[in-house]
């Protein structure tokens, strides 16, 4: 019999529109000899989508944020977190969405749908996706980026229906969304990487003083401040002076109520894709090169020119100590199935510090982890079929 495979994408995060362009890769690439394939959207209120009312959801992915629309909000969605993002993206020029309320609309007369918190309760027996889907799905590919899709939650939701995942399970996928904890778990196991101080809201909004003594004190100008929880460049900044800095805190703070300060190193950008469950393997490394002054949203998503290198254009020892380091990394957080592992390469040292790990990393065709396994040896498909694999052996050790 087929394997019955539910994809799921989109999504209540800021990379709603990305976890689409990975969701289409990923389903026109899956072997309809092997697998049925069950599309599952999630929309930007959180609500979930089946059959063809998730298929209408794949009309909206890169189509609406490369047609800019003037005064909309790119990311929609409840919150501050949702509003800051939408003002950022007004700054950048862009914005789409028109076409999601379309869409949105049209499934409330007549869709299938169900919440999140509906979500856990049954429906028609054991499951808790909508109708009929959950019960006959064998595994799911979550191919969502971001809060709600890469930090647990759904993870989650899924061990509690025990159906096998692909990717990171529940700590590793929290503890890799949260670039505090993720910092403090690389160092447990000796990784290096930049100086960094952190801050809470509460603490920005009481002490703003003290705090920016504390950046100063350690750290110097430029630095990198992010929202703790976040990914594709939302909410970061490179401050060059204590003005900027300022800035810098109260932005972030509006997307996350902990906010980290890095040191600005001056660095490439290097990456490395890792694939498995006990043992897991690193993929040749590539480079980044981002189109702006760092690798922002815009530079990632926007313009287009933004280029990697495949493989990376370093030495054979640096080449070596980054797939190193990349393991390391992916079992220090506990990772399973799949994540990517981005360093920065300091200019002139050659020192290797390690930046982030990514879960969930973007995944279409044309996406950095596909790529890095292509280009060692392993093929969109199949690299596809092995994520599977891996999911359905981590589901039945656990069992
Ligand atoms: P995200 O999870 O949103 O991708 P990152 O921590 O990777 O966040 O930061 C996004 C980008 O900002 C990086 O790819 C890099 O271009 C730049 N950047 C972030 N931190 C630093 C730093 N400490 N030094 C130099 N550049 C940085
Ligand atoms: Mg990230
Ligand atoms: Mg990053």
């Amino acid at each position: 019999a087929k394997i019955r495979v539910g994809v799921v994408f989109g999504g209540k995060s800021g990379e709603h529109e990305v976890s689409i362009e990975s969701a289409k890769s990923v389903m026109e690439a899956l072997d309809r000899t092997k697998y049925d394939v069950v599309p599952i959207a999630i929309d930007k209120h959180g609500r979930w989508h089946s059959g063809d009312n998730a298929v209408r959801f794949l009309d909206g992915g890169w189509a609406t944020l490369a047609a800019p629309r003037s005064g909309e909000a790119l990311l929609t969605g409840d919150g501050m977190a949702n509003d800051a993002a939408g003002t950022e993206a007004q700054e950048a020029g862009t914005g789409a969405g028109a076409q999601d309320t379309g869409t949105t609309a049209a499934l409330h007369d007549g869709g299938e749908q169900i919440n999140s918190s509906q979500a856990l309760q049954p429906v028609g027996g054991s499951s808790v996706l909508p109708g009929h889907v959950a019960e006959s799905i064998d595994v799911l590919f979550p191919v969502l980026h971001g809060s709600y899709g890469e930090d647990g939650t759904v993870q989650g939701m899924f061990e509690l229906l025990d159906i096998p995942y692909v990717g990171a399970g529940v700590a590793a996928s929290a503890v890799g969304m949260d670039k505090i904890l993720m910092k403090r778990v690389f160092a447990a196991v000796g990784l290096p990487q930049v100086n960094y101080v952190y801050c809470t809201r509460t603490e920005w909004e009481k002490q703003p003083d003290l705090v920016i003594s504390r950046v100063e004190e350690a750290l110097s100008y430029p630095c990198f401040v992010k929202p703790a929880n976040l990914g594709s460049s939302v909410g970061i900044s490179k401050a060059k002076s204590r003005e900027e800095l300022s800035q810098a805190i109260v932005l972030a703070a509006r997307y996350d109520r902990k906010v980290i300060i890095e040191e600005g190193a001056n660095v490439r950008e290097v990456e490395v894709a890792v694939l498995g469950n006990d043992e897991p393997k690193a993929s040749v490394a590539g480079e980044v090169v981002p189109s702006n002054e760092f690798y922002d949203y815009r530079a990632k998503y926007l313009d287009g020119e933004s280029s990697l290198l495949i493989p990376a254009p370093v030495s054979g020892e640096v080449m070596d100590e980054i797939r190193r380091l990349a393991v390391l990394a992916y079992q220090a957080v506990d990772c399973s199935g799949l994540a990517r592992v981005d360093f920065f390469v300091e200019k002139g040292t050659d020192r290797v510090l390690v930046n982030e790990i990514n879960t969930m990393p973007g995944f279409t065709r044309f996406s950095m982890y596909p790529k890095l396994w292509e280009a060692t040896g392993l093929s969109y498909r199949q690299l596809i079929d092995a994520l599977l694999s891996l999911a359905i052996d981590r589901a039945e050790e656990r069992r």
